[in-house]
């Protein structure tokens, strides 16, 4: 079997590194360098702007800060109660398993926690999560994330998700991992027939396909196996600047995630976190981008672009306001603009 990947040394015996590539250092907010075989074997060696090569393969401009960025732009850091959980949001928390990644992306969100080798939560911060939600029946749904929280052990997380349900029988679980893109074998069926014990609430799969190429044989057998037990999958895709911000890129992998049984969830705008510039995408451009996708994918395959906005702002769709015109009074007639640019009016029931 291929190794992962996890130095420039290693990199430069199968691709030719690029001047930016072989200038990155590692520092205090960069993830580590990791890329898993599987991955590695799906970058084009002879071609130095391959879309998948720019999510794994770090280069200067990663060492590059600006005053607009920050660490923590989603200010996790003010919304955390004890060591690993997130309550941002009133109905649902995130609870941060691991910081540990099988491979490590480098436009990641999360770099202020992500990859500190810290490792999996342990069992005092497992049962003092359980212990707060017991007490915050409010709320109804959980993030288990991280990190990836499919570094653990189906042990780990077994003793991880009865915790938690025991504490609070029907919330629903989104385990959000990026294994079935990054090394799907992962995805046996001792790991979904140990989800399957814990049935008093549903689970999700939310997963990150950001290019239409990490959607392999392997990938769908993985995603199979929780859709076939009755999990469904979603998936989170994050515009990314010469990787999947054109039309004809995201139009691809949304109907192949479709026909694969994904529904695609969400299109992120990228977080301004420190080191990502290189990375994010005008919001013009993003925005042209979505009302082009509006016209070519059905409902189904059409994710909603969407941003979590700085200083903890909190996730917005970004779809372009529709409305051009309201009523001065409670009801009348609207100005509304169709997706080519046209306008309609709409008039209410007097
Ligand atoms: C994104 C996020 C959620 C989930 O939000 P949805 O819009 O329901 O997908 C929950 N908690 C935190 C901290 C988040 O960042
Ligand atoms: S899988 Fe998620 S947490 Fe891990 S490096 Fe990628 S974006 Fe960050």
């Amino acid at each position: 079997m291929a190794q992962d990947i996890t130095s420039m040394e290693q990199l430069g015996t199968i691709l030719e590194l690029t001047k930016d590539e072989l200038e990155w250092k590692e520092s205090q907010i960069s993830v580590p360098l990791r890329i898993t075989a599987h991955y590695a074997g799906l970058i084009d060696p002879h071609d130095p702007h391959d879309p998948l090569r720019r999510q794994v393969v770090p280069t200067s401009k990663e060492n590059q800060a600006l005053e607009t960025e920050s660490d923590d732009p989603l200010a996790e850091v003010p919304h955390s109660k004890g060591q690993r959980l997130i309550h941002r949001y009133n109905n649902r928390v995130a609870f941060l398993a691991t910081d540990i990644c099988p491979m490590y992306c480098r436009h990641c969100f999360r770099r202020r926690f992500t990859g500190n080798m810290m490792g999996p939560a342990s069992q005092t911060d497992i049962l003092e999560a359980a212990s707060y939600l017991a007490k915050h029946p409010e709320v109804k749904e959980m993030l288990v994330t991280g990190g990836d929280p499919l570094t653990l052990s189906n042990d780990q997380l077994d003793f991880m998700i009865a915790s938690f349900r025991k504490a609070s029988p029907h919330l629903i679980m989104r385990i959000c991992t990026r294994y079935p893109v990054s090394q799907p074998t992962r995805i046996d069926d001792r790991l979904v027939a140990m989800l399957k014990k814990h049935n008093t609430a549903p689970f999700y799969l939310l997963t990150q396909f950001n290019h239409p190429r990490e959607i392999t044989q392997e990938s769908i057998k993985a995603i199979s196996r929780f859709v076939d037990a009755g999990i469904p999958a979603l998936n989170q895709t994050v515009l990314l600047r010469d990787v999947n911000d054109n039309a004809d890129t995201l139009e691809e992998l949304c109907n192949s995630l479709l026909f694969n049984r994904i529904k695609p969830y969400y299109l992120f705008q990228g977080d301004m976190v420190t080191g990502t510039a290189d990375f994010r995408v005008p919001l013009k451009r993003g925005l042209a981008i979505e009302q082009e996708l509006r016209k070519r994918l059905s409902g189904l395959a059409m994710p909603l672009y969407c941003a979590d906005l700085p200083q903890g702002g909190g996730k917005v769709p970004l779809c372009g306001s529709y409305i051009e015109e309201a009523p001065a009074t409670d009801t009348g007639s609207w100005k509304i603009r169709t997706l080519d640019g046209d306008y309609r009016i709409l008039t209410d029931p007097s």
